[in-house]
């Protein structure tokens, strides 16, 4: 048995991203750049008006109030070229247009009085003022977006403002999902006695499309070596294989031996954590597989502990577990020495801390505690008893948890 943090250990220093790919702009949000962008080119280009108002020379403004005649205008979108500023003159220029030939300064129209072909400026006018200098947002040739980094609406607009508009990320790596079991049967057959939906597949698909990973559905391998061995087998085609059930000890618990069988390398059975603790994890070659425990709620919970990370990983994330926070017990709460105990809670924010109460009955096969859960605590190893104010770890469960 490994304990909870070796088993992460474990896993995340056997997987690795599986690949680069590029992607246009328009599906980039949220992958993970894989090369340093380098900026072909200053941003801004050339220099322009920060302001709706008039390009003047500094030269010309060195005494207030102080009358000049508009000689030019220049919207957004003019080219500059040509237009330059006489002696005593102002242009009238709007935000964006380049600054005219000879203009060191933007004077903005609420500074300005006017009449019909002249401009009064009320305040003093300092050089450089409301001009966007060239390259004074980025100069060609430095990295404008290091590899590592998300894509979010702000790299998308820095990409496209720079004409960039396939960007190399980190693949996608498809996750084949296995369940395993003779009571099994797939959603829209109604079962019979001693029958189950396979609900798992479902929600492991689920699971897998959050991180951003492709699930892909494998179906059912039943209760025989045979079953196992050509689902198996279908299933290690693809970047991560993930099966459910079928890997404690009972008498069909057939996964680790025919994994074993195929020549996968089990790094490690059996995990010091409950819910979960059947959960395997092995290599075949250098696609990781994920062997976990049948009841949902368990399948879920160690989906969340142990296979999240790694598909975040794969996929170039830095930051792939979810940050702990302390949140106060407002219940108490027993549990076993010797494992890691994830509890399902819900939370209440008062005076800018965090509440814990139970989501309900906490044993694995209470499906609806992880339906109502909102946040897992992760429960130290040593302790049995945590009492009301005790202070416990938790990290948000879900991925829209803020719009809950
Ligand atoms: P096992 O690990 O095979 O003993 O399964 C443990 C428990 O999980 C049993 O109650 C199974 O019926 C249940 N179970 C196994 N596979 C699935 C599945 N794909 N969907 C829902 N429940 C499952
Ligand atoms: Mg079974």
């Amino acid at each position: 048995m490994v304990s909870f943090d070796e088993a992460i250990n474990i896993i995340l220093s056997s997987v690795s991203p599986v690949g680069t790919e590029r992607v246009h702009l328009l599906d980039a949000t949220g992958r993970v750049i894989a090369e340093d962008m380098i900026a072909p080119r200053d941003m801004p280009l050339w220099d322009n008006s920060a302001m709706d108002g008039y390009a003047v020379k500094f030269a010309d403004c060195d005494i207030v109030p102080r009358m000049l005649r508009v000689n030019a205008f220049l919207p957004a979108g003019t080219n500059a070229g040509g237009v330059c500023v006489e002696q005593g003159c102002a242009i009238r220029i709007m935000t964006g247009a380049p600054i005219p030939d000879g203009c060191d300064a933007i004077v903005p129209l609420e500074e300005t009085d006017k009449n019909d072909h002249e401009i009064a400026l009320r305040e003093p006018v300092v050089k450089g003022q409301h001009i966007r200098f060239k390259g004074e947002d980025v100069h060609a040739g430095i990295a404008f977006i290091q590899a590592g980094s998300i894509i979010r609406p702000p790299e998308i607009n820095m990409l496209a403002s720079f004409g960039i508009a396939l960007v190399p990320v980190y693949r996608r790596p498809s996750v084949a999902i296995l369940s395993t079991g003779d009571e099994l049967v797939e959603l829209g057959t109604t079962p019979g006695v001693g029958e189950i939906v396979n609900s798992n597949t479902l929600s492991l698909a689920a699971a897998v499309r959050e991180t951003g990973a492709v699930p892909l559905v494998i179906g059912i391998a039943r209760d025989v070596r045979e079953s196992h061995l050509e689902k198996l087998l279908e299933g290690l085609k693809a970047d991560v294989l993930i099966t459910s059930a079928g890997v404690s000890a009972g008498d069909r618990d057939l996964v680790r031996d025919v994994l074993a069988e195929l020549g996968s390398r089990q790094l490690f059975w059996k995990v010091g954590v409950k819910p979960g603790g059947p959960t395997a994890f092995a290599l075949h070659g250098s696609t990781p597989v994920f062997s976990l425990p049948g009841n949902p709620v368990s399948t879920m919970i160690t989906f969340e502990e142990f296979v999240r990370p790694a598909l975040l990983k794969m996929q170039g994330y830095r930051r792939v577990l979810r940050p702990l926070f302390k949140a106060i017990l407002r219940e108490e709460l027993h549990k076993k020495p010797g494992k890691v105990q994830i509890a399902r809670i819900r939370l209440e924010r008062e005076d800018g801390r965090w509440y814990a109460t139970s989501a309900g009955n906490q044993q694995t096969a209470i499906l609806r505690t992880m339906v109502d859960a909102e946040a897992l605590a992760v429960l130290s190893l040593e302790k049995t008893y945590f009492a009301i104010g005790d202070e416990i770890d938790a990290h948000f469960y879900g991925n829209h948890i803020d719009q809950m």
